[in-house]
Parts: structure tokens; sequence; C-alpha cells
């Protein structure tokens, strides 16, 4: 357990979210202010910060370790934007002093970096001035602000082709797959388990598409993102009942991108790519992971690394001419030379993209069990595997386009999509800089209404599928309430 005291509840997410950060194993707890620390009995090596906000001055004291007392005078006004600025990167600061290290990303804790970024240069902002103030204000390292700001710019120069007044996006999830992964944290089923069921799910989830389409009928479609799951856990059958279902309620006359996560290679057959390719899905994602099985076996993808490249090989026979890989970093075991091995191993397939994901273990996931139960620090992340990867992204002729960061992530680094200029996915901009409207259809899926006053405004379907089923007029009735007010969605 580690101790924070303060004299007042504020900031509370943003002390937990930095101590999370610089000290990944810990589980801070924030006692309340009239709370008696200085007479509890202090563990051995067990950090206690006692943090008091005074009339002219705020100070954090270690109460164990060194002692060591941090003081600020803040020329802020309490209760302002810029006192909380300010806070954060006093706070920042001592954590640094402490650990004797800095993150790559400052003070920001939010998982959209980027958004600030962009926010600046539509308001008129050079990308140097941006720069300055992400460097000065958050602290945040001259790699990774001019990572930030590379693709900021990048990301309105692909949104220039977007409805922004008048568009949206569409997402459909399939909460199925093959098996488990042991890291999974996303809304998933194992179709095995479901198999009979699959057809109820499809028909709840047509009754859902048609009261958005009616519900959008005035809009224009922008991207369609069909993810989950793994819809290619589902029969091509199905997924023939699905596409033909989408493609006749919504028009697709403006549809940019079309993308399927067919993510588990042990979801793949020519039948389903066939499928996918002939009712105008024009990007697909094969996702290894690792190109290392030992890890594969680990982590419980249950496939192989021959699949893998089996998968992608079929899918470019069937005619994909745009396909992304995942690939995750800090998994357990990992070296540096295995995440060579599998940026080699991948660019000898030569795909159009590639995203970068740094191992985010959340707790309730099967993997945050298994660290605990192995009492586990074999999995990290470092500067340097980051690098193998985004130096074997630029072999290959890709730029970083999009990138996202999450809590407990591996190293406290980030997500990037890299991909060839042009094989972009616009999904995943969207998503994550919340420009569009995107109606989110399916199990656990999560509309997003963006709206002319800037609010952005969600709904959330209900995660277990049982519930969903039963449950299906009661989400449609959500998005209806939540676009109450017609068609005056979308950012101007
Ligand atoms: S393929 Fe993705 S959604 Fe499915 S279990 Fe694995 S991590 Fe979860």
């Amino acid at each position: 357990m580690q101790i924070i005291k303060s004299n007042k509840t504020q900031f509370e997410y943003d002390i937990q979210a930095l101590l999370k950060s610089f000290y990944p194993e810990w589980e801070p707890r924030m006692l309340a202010p009239d709370s008696q620390i200085r007479d509890r009995r202090i563990l051995e090596g067990e950090p206690v910060m006692e943090l008091i906000f005074g009339e002219d001055e705020v100070t954090l004291e270690m109460l164990n370790g060194l002692h060591n007392i941090h003081v600020w005078k803040p020329e802020e006004e309490e209760g302002t934007a810029a006192y909380k600025n300010a806070f954060k990167r006093f706070f920042y600061v001592c954590l640094c002093k402490e650990t004797e290290t800095t993150l790559p990303w400052g003070n920001l804790t939010g998982i959209r970096p980027t958004k600030i970024a962009m926010t600046m240069m539509e308001q008129g902002n050079s990308g140097e001035e941006t720069a300055a103030f992400l460097r000065q204000m958050h602290l945040v390292s001259e790699e990774k602000t001019a990572l930030g700001v590379e693709i900021a710019k990048r990301e309105m120069e692909i949104l220039g082709t977007l409805h922004y007044e008048n568009g949206y996006s569409l997402y459909v999830g399939i909460p199925f797959c093959p098996t488990t992964c042991l890291y999974c944290s996303f809304t998933s089923y194992p179709i095995g388990a479901w198999k009979k069921r699959v057809g109820e799910y499809l028909a709840a989830l047509e009754r859902e598409i048609d009261a958005t389409a009616l519900l959008f009928r005035d809009k224009i479609l922008d991207t369609v993102y069909i993810g989950g799951g793994t819809p290619t856990a589902l029969s091509a059958e199905e997924l023939e009942r699905l596409l033909k279902k989408l493609k006749s309620a919504f028009d697709f006359g403006a549809v940019q991108e079309f993308t399927v996560e067919a993510g588990r290679a042990d979801s793949i057959t020519e039948d389903k790519l066939r499928v996918l390719f002939e009712n105008g899905v024009t990007r697909i994602s094969v996702n290894p992971q690792t190109m290392k099985q030992e890890t594969l076996d680990l982590i419980g993808r249950r496939h192989t690394v021959e699949q893998v490249e089996e998968a992608f090989r079929l899918a470019r026979r069937v005619g994909f001419t745009n396909i992304n890989m995942d690939i995750i970093l800090g998994l357990p075991g990992e070296t540096a030379a295995d995440v060579r091995h599998t940026i080699e191993a991948v660019q000898a397939l030569s795909p159009d993209a590639l995203t970068v994901h740094s191992l985010a273990v959340k707790r309730a996931s099967k993997l945050g069990q298994w660290i605990e139960k192995n009492g586990a620090t074999a999995y990290n992340n470092t500067e340097e595997i980051m690098e193998i990867a985004a130096r074997g992204a630029a072999e290959m002729d890709m730029v970083p386009y999009y990138l996202y960061r999450q809590k407990n992530m591996s190293g406290n680094f980030e997500n990037v999509g890299y991909s060839k200029r042009g094989k972009y996915g616009i999904y995943n901009i969207l998503i994550n800089e919340e420009k569009q409207t995107i109606a989110a259809l399916g199990a656990g899926s999560i509309t997003k209404g963006v709206f002319p006053d800037d609010r952005i405004e969600r709904c959330e379907n209900v995660k277990d599928v049982g519930q969903y089923l039963g449950r299906i007029d009661e989400m449609i009735g959500r998005k209806q309430k939540l676009f109450a007010g017609g068609t005056g969605w979308g950012r101007s």
C-alpha cells in the first residue's frame, strides 16, 4: 500500500495517475484530510507522502525514506485551470526528483496527447508554438513533442476530406473471438460457447442497424469499422448476412473507408476473406501481436506464426491492398531481440500499415491475474524497443499517423499507428480525436455524439451479450435520446 494524505480533496485523479506512471507497481491510496497519518505505523520502504495546500505555498513531504520536502509557491489563482496545470508540473517535478527519472510524456495523464496539439494548431498556432507549449507546460520530452506535432499535422491533412458538418462514422461490434487472449480487456466471448446464438445476436444487431440508419438518414456516412472481438469469428454466411444488411440499410455512396478487424489468424478462411472483399471492405487487420511462438502460446492466442503468415498471404491473394498488422511491445518475457525478430517477420510480409501497441495490463484481465500470481516483472517496454518498432515501420516506408495512450501502459509510452501514405485508417484518427459523431452498434459499443457547440456525449450499449439481446429496445432508445435534437449534430 502507498499512502498519500492531502489536506484538500482536489486533483486526486491527476495525483494518482502520475504516481501510477512513476511507480507502476503501486496501488496508491489517498487518505481523507482528517486522517492521522503521523500516528500510523509507517511500513519500512513503503512510500508515504503528505501534501499540504497552505495559504501561500504547497508542500509535499516524504514521510519516510529521505524525508524530502518539496515546496511550491503558486502564482496562479487557486481554482483556475492555470493553477491546476502548475500544480501538475510541481507534483511531476517532485516525483522526477524522488525517482531520478522523467516520463516521456511529461505530466500528461490523458489518453490523447495529440488532441492538445491538434486543437492548438486548429486555433492558428504554428507547429513550433505548439511544440513549445507541450515542452514548457507539460514537460513532454523532445522526441515525444516532435512525434505528437508531426502526427497532429498529418491527422489534420488526412481528415481534410471528411464531411465535418454533416458526416458521421459507424462502428459495429462483434463480441466473439476464437478464444480469449490473456491480456484482453475488450468485450469478447469465446465463439464456441455462443455459436448457437449468433443468429439471435445478428437479429438484434439488425434491429439496431435499421433504427440507426433511420436516425442518420440525413447524414453522410464517411467511414465504417467492424471490430470487436473478432468479426471473422463469425462464419462466412454470417458475415455475408451482416455486410449485406449494412449495405442495404445505410447509404455507402460516400464511404471513404470500410474496415473489418480480421485480427486472429485462427479465425481467417478464404471464404470469409472473399465475402469481405466482394462486399466492398477496403481495409482489414491481421494481427500477429508477436511473431514469437512461445509468447503467442503464453498469451493465449492459440494460433501459430505460420497461420498469421498464411492468413496474410491469403488476404493479398483475395485482393486486399490495405492490410494492417498489430503488434504489442512489452509482452511477458520478450526482449529487444524478440521484437527485432517480429519486425523482420512482419517486414517480410510487407503490410500497408503497422499498429504498435505498448502492453497495457488491466488488473481485471487474465494477464493482470497471471502477473499477480507469478509475481512477474517479466514484462517491460523500453526506449530501445520502441525505437526498433519505429525504425522498422520507417523501413517499410510508413509514417506515424495516429497515437493514443492507455492507463497502465508498459514503460509509459504510447500506441502508434504507422501507415504507408494513402493507406491510413481514418476511423482510428476519428475515435481518438473526437472530431465526428460515431454511431456504435452491438454489445459493449459506445456511441459518441460530437455536437456543434463542442459537447461530446456518449451512450453505451451493455457489454453482456445476453443482456444486449434482451434489452435491444433500450439500447436503441438510448441512441434515439442522445440524438433527439435530430440533424443538429456534427462539428462545423
Ligand atoms: S482477439 Fe482481441 S478481442 Fe479477441 S480475445 Fe484477443 S485481445 Fe480480446
